[in-house]
C-alpha cells in the first residue's frame, strides 16, 4: 500500500480545507470500500480526511415534514431510525439486504452513495478498463458481464451501481448536499449519478472536492406503504442481481400513487418513470403490473450473458407490486 497522510477533520469547512484541490486526497467514511480499493491498488490516495468526527451523525425532521440524515449516519442507525422504519420503510429493508451487520456499524450514508462498482475488471488492475484507466477499454462487454447493466450503459462501461440504500433515496426523491470551498450545494438523486456515455470514469455530479454531507427524504406519503426487494446469488451477504423498490397507493382498487426504482440494472439506481406513468389511475392488478415492468424494460439492451434480468426484473415488479396491493386490500 502506497505511503499516506492522514487527518481527522472536527468541522465541515475544517474537512473541505483539509481535503484542498488535491485530486489525490479523498474523505474517509467508515473505510468499508475505500480501504479495501486502496489494499488492492485501485485507489491510491495520498491524503485522507477522515469525515467520523464531523457533526454529521443524525436525522433530524425537516420543516416540510421530511427528514434530513446526516451524512456520517451509520446504515445501522439509518436502518433502525424509527421514523426511517414506519414512514419508508423500503429504505430500511433495502439498508438491511445490504452488506453485514458489522459493515453496516462502519459503513456511512455519504460513503454508500460513492461505493465503487463490483465489477470485477475494475478491481483486477492487470485488466483494462475504462472506469479506472480512461481511455483502455471495456473488456466487460465481451467478456463476464453476467452481472452487468441492461439500462442505461454504453459500449464504454457496462458496470452496475452496487447500493441498495440509493435505490430506495431514489424512488423517494432524495436530495444529497453538499459544501464546497465555494459553498453549499445540493443535487437531487437523479441527477447526482452522470450518464455513463463515453467518461464512466465521471461517476457524479458532484464539484471536485464536494463534502456530502447530508440526503434530504422529502415528505413522500406513499413511502409509508412501501417494499424492497433484492434478488442476489445466495441468501445474504450478497450485492443484488436485481433489486426493486416499490410504493403503492391504492384505494377502490385502483392505484392512486405509485414509486418505483430498479437496482442492479444499470449504472445508477434506475427511476422506473414509465412505469410509475403506467400504474397511475390503472386497477392494481397484476397484468397491469406487467405492464408497468414492459413499458420500463423496453429500454433495456442485454449483452449475451445478462438477458435474464429483463425477464427478472419483470417478475420482480409484478410480485412486489401484487403484494402491496394485496396488503391495501386487507
Ligand atoms: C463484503 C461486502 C459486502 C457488501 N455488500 C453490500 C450490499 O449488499 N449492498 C450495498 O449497498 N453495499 C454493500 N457493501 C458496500 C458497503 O455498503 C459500502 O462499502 C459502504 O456503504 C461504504 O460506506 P463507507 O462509509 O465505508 O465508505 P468509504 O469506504 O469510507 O468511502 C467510499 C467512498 O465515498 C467517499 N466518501 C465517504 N464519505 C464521504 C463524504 N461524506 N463526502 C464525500 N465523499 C465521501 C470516499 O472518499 C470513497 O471514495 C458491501 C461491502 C462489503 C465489503
Ligand atoms: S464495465 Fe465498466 S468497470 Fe467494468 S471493465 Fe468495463 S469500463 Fe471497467
Amino acid at each position: 500500500m502506497r505511503e499516506f497522510d492522514y487527518r481527522r477533520a472536527d468541522d465541515v469547512p475544517g474537512a473541505v480545507a483539509l481535503l484542498g484541490a488535491d485530486p489525490e486526497a479523498r474523505y474517509l467514511g467508515g473505510g468499508t470500500n475505500l480501504v479495501d480499493l486502496m489494499k488492492t491498488g485501485v485507489e491510491r490516495p495520498a491524503r485522507l480526511v477522515d469525515v467520523r468526527a464531523l457533526p454529521l451523525n443524525r436525522i433530524e425532521p425537516t420543516d416540510d415534514g421530511g427528514l434530513r440524515i446526516g451524512a456520517t449516519v451509520t446504515n445501522s442507525d439509518l436502518a433502525a431510525h424509527s421514523g426511517i422504519r414506519h414512514r419508508y420503510p423500503a429504505l430500511t429493508q433495502a439498508v438491511l439486504a445490504g452488506a453485514s451487520g458489522q459493515l453496516r456499524n462502519m459503513a456511512t450514508v455519504g460513503g454508500n452513495l460513492l461505493q465503487r462498482t463490483r465489477c470485477g475488471y475494475f478491481t483486477d488492475l492487470t485488466q483494462p478498463c475504462n472506469k479506472r484507466a480512461p481511455g483502455s477499454g471495456c473488456p466487460a462487454v465481451r467478456g463476464e458481464h453476467h452481472n452487468h447493466a441492461v439500462l442505461g450503459a454504453s459500449d464504454h462501461c457496462v458496470a452496475v451501481h452496487p447500493s441498495d440504500m440509493g435505490v430506495a433515496l431514489t424512488a423517494f426523491d432524495a436530495v444529497v448536499s453538499y459544501e464546497t470551498a465555494d459553498g453549499p450545494g445540493e443535487l437531487p438523486l437523479a441527477g447526482f449519478y452522470l450518464p455513463v456515455g463515453d467518461t464512466p470514469h465521471r461517476e457524479t455530479a458532484l464539484p471536485p472536492g464536494a463534502l456530502i454531507t447530508g440526503v434530504t427524504l422529502p415528505p413522500v406519503p406513499v413511502a409509508a406503504r412501501s417494499r424492497y426487494r433484492k434478488v442476489r446469488e445466495r441468501a445474504s451477504y450478497a450485492f443484488a442481481i436485481g433489486s426493486v423498490a416499490a410504493a403503492l397507493d391504492v384505494s377502490g382498487g385502483v392505484v392512486r400513487d405509485a414509486r418505483l426504482a430498479f437496482g442492479a440494472v444499470a449504472s445508477r439506481p434506475w427511476r422506473a418513470h414509465a412505469a410509475e406513468r403506467v400504474l397511475t389511475g390503472a386497477p392494481a392488478t397484476a397484468e397491469y403490473f406487467a405492464a408497468a415492468a414492459d413499458a420500463e424494460l423496453a429500454a433495456a439492451r442485454p449483452l449475451p450473458d445478462n438477458g435474464y434480468k429483463v425477464t427478472l426484473m419483470r417478475n420482480l415488479v409484478v410480485a412486489v407490486l401484487s403484494e402491496l396491493a394485496e396488503e391495501a386490500a386487507r
